[in-house]
C-alpha cells in the first residue's frame, strides 16, 4: 500500500500500519464484549505512532 505521508519531526517518509489486537483491543465502555481492533499509523524510522483509530468505529456509537 502506497503511503505518501511524511512525519514532520524525523522527516521519515515511510509510514507503516500496525494493528493492535488481543489485550490492545479497544472496546465500547458499555459493551465490553464487542471490541474492535486498533489500526495505527507508525513511523518506520523512529517508531512514533502518528495516529490510532479503531477498525470498526460504528461499534462505539452511543445513539441509534
Ligand atoms: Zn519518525
Amino acid at each position: 500500500m502506497e503511503n505518501n505521508q511524511e512525519y514532520p519531526i524525523c522527516m521519515c517518509t515511510e509510514i507503516g500500519q500496525g494493528r493492535q489486537i488481543g489485550q490492545g483491543c479497544m472496546v465500547p465502555i458499555k459493551h465490553i464484549w464487542t471490541g474492535s481492533a486498533i489500526i495505527a499509523d507508525i513511523c518506520t524510522n523512529c517508531g512514533h505512532i502518528l495516529s490510532m483509530r479503531v477498525e470498526k468505529p460504528k461499534k462505539f456509537k452511543t445513539k441509534k
